[in-house]
This record gives C-alpha cells, sequence and structure tokens, in this order.
C-alpha cells in the first residue's frame, strides 16, 4: 500500500517522469472493479484532460496528487500506477490508461479498493484529502515537538494504543500499518502500549522514530515491498514485515512476532518492545 513514502517516491518519479507531457487520451473504467472509485462518470475523464499538460505531482499523506493544467488526477492507497514506454504493451486490466503525445503512457490499476480521482481544482470533497492537505507532514519542519506533544497529550487518546494513536483516524495521514512497524521497532515500543503509560523517554522515542524513520524511507525511495512507478521495489530494506517473520530482531536479536490486531497484523521484538 502507499503511504508516506511511496507516496513522496513516486510523485518525485512522475514529476521527472511524464512531467511536462501532453495528454492526447484517457481511458478510464476499462476493467470493471467494484471498488474502484471515480468522481462523476468516468466517462468525462477525457474530455477533462485531454490536450492538457502535466504540471507536476505532489504527496499528500499516502496520496499522490498530479496537477494537469486547473484539473487534477488524485490517487489513493490501493492504486498501482506504472508508466510505459513507447511501444511497451500496456496493461490489458487497468482502471486508468493516460497517453501521452510522446506514446507513453500511465496506468492505473486497483487491487482491493482504491480511488482514482479526475476534478476540477477545488471540486472534490473527500474527509482523507482534506486531512492530507490540511494536516503537517511528518516530513516537513512544521511537524515539530510542540505538533506531536499536542496529539500525544490530548486527553482523547491516553487510553488508545501507540498502534490506533499513529496509525487511525488520520491523526497522521499516510502513516498506516505498513510504516509503523519499523517506526516502533526503531523507538522500541511495543504496538499495543497504551499511551497513557508511555514514559517521556518514550515519548521522545517515537516522536523521533517517526521522523527519521520515515524520512529514511523516503530517502531511499520508499520501502522494499512495495513497488515504484517502474515496478521496482523501494530501496528501504524493512525492518519488521512478512519477509522479516523468521529473522532476528535487528537491535537486540530477540525474536519476531507476528499478532493479528485491530484488523491488520503487526508485528514486534519479544526482546525490546516490551508490554
Ligand atoms: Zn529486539
Amino acid at each position: 500500500m502507499i503511504e508516506i513514502p511511496e507516496a513522496e517516491s513516486l510523485s518525485r518519479q512522475l514529476i521527472e517522469t511524464v512531467g511536462g507531457k501532453k495528454i492526447t487520451r484517457v481511458i478510464a473504467g476499462l476493467s470493471p472493479h467494484k471498488f474502484a472509485w471515480y468522481h462523476g462518470d468516468p466517462k468525462d475523464y477525457d474530455a477533462l484532460l485531454r490536450g492538457k499538460t502535466i504540471d507536476t505531482a505532489v504527496a499528500r499523506g499516502g496520496m499522490v496528487e498530479v496537477r494537469v493544467d486547473g484539473a487534477m488526477l488524485l490517487f489513493s492507497d490501493g492504486v498501482v500506477l506504472r508508466f510505459h514506454v513507447r511501444d511497451e504493451q500496456r496493461p490489458r486490466k487497468h482502471q486508468l490508461l493516460v497517453e501521452f503525445e510522446d506514446d507513453t503512457a500511465l496506468s492505473a490499476s486497483v487491487q482491493m479498493y482504491g480511488g482514482l480521482w479526475c476534478f476540477k481544482e477545488g471540486g472534490f470533497q473527500n474527509p482523507y484529502y482534506d486531512a492530507a492537505r490540511h494536516k503537517p507532514s511528518p516530513l516537513s519542519d512544521e511537524f515539530d515537538g510542540a505538533y506531536f506533544g499536542s496529539l500525544i497529550t490530548h486527553p482523547d487518546v491516553q487510553k488508545l494504543s501507540v498502534k490506533a494513536f499513529l496509525a487511525t483516524e488520520q491523526r497522521i495521514p499516510g502513516l498506516g500499518n505498513g510504516v509503523l512497524q519499523d517506526i516502533l521497532c526503531n523507538a522500541r515500543v511495543h504496538p499495543k502500549r497504551q499511551i497513557g503509560t508511555l514514559t517521556n523517554g518514550e515519548r521522545e522515542a517515537l516522536f523521533h522514530s517517526v521522523k527519521s524513520t520515515l524520512a529514511e524511507m523516503t530517502a531511499q525511495g520508499g520501502r522494499d515491498t512495495t513497488r515504484d512507478l517502474f515496478g521496482e521495489p523501494g530501496g528501504y530494506i524493512t525492518k519488521l514485515s512478512q519477509a522479516t517473520i523468521d529473522r532476528p530482531c535487528p537491535v537486540c536479536g530477540g525474536t519476531i512476532v507476528k499478532q493479528a490486531y485491530m484488523g491488520g497484523s503487526i508485528y514486534f521484538c519479544g526482546g525490546c518492545q516490551k508490554m
């Protein structure tokens, strides 16, 4: 799934690859998908975008916003974006295909569910998008100790687990269950710890780990468990994930444990992330 590091990396790659390209044709909704969400009628996408030029792309939490001459294309997590060179066969199934005048193309396919919204600038309301645009990204200077402190000392979150606090309710847009595991590994905090029981030192460690882990993942082009615009895995080697379950903890050599928790798997080290 696309989370903050992957959205940043995809946006960079989109700017470098399709920035400045003129759109010659758009096909939306070719392969029916129950959980592919469009804005309005996908048949109108061609009229909205044809003849226009890609200006830039911006990461919004775990979303990728592509600006096209007064119009927008917005992709949520769950959407696989791929660039296709000239003469390369296009995928047989896709939910969106954008063709450019140099015969290259961009395709978007929905895995389980995902949004591929096209709209005129300002013409789309969505709570996830709004939160992602208005809350500071952990990669920005605005997301500082004081800001994190205001989130973690809020009375409403004291009974929440660390996982619920960091990765739900769009408190930190784009921070999901994927990046969460290494953030907590680096902070040495158990995902089920209750916020109200954390020491000042643990809160501090969490803040620094949110900033530094996401920065590291972003600098390396996203996690190795996800793929980029060219179908390549990201350069960040994930410490805790399905792929590393049988390996010792990189911090203390302890055993990595997998558990089902809050509608997803959590991975943690029994040695250095104590309850
Ligand atoms: Zn450990």
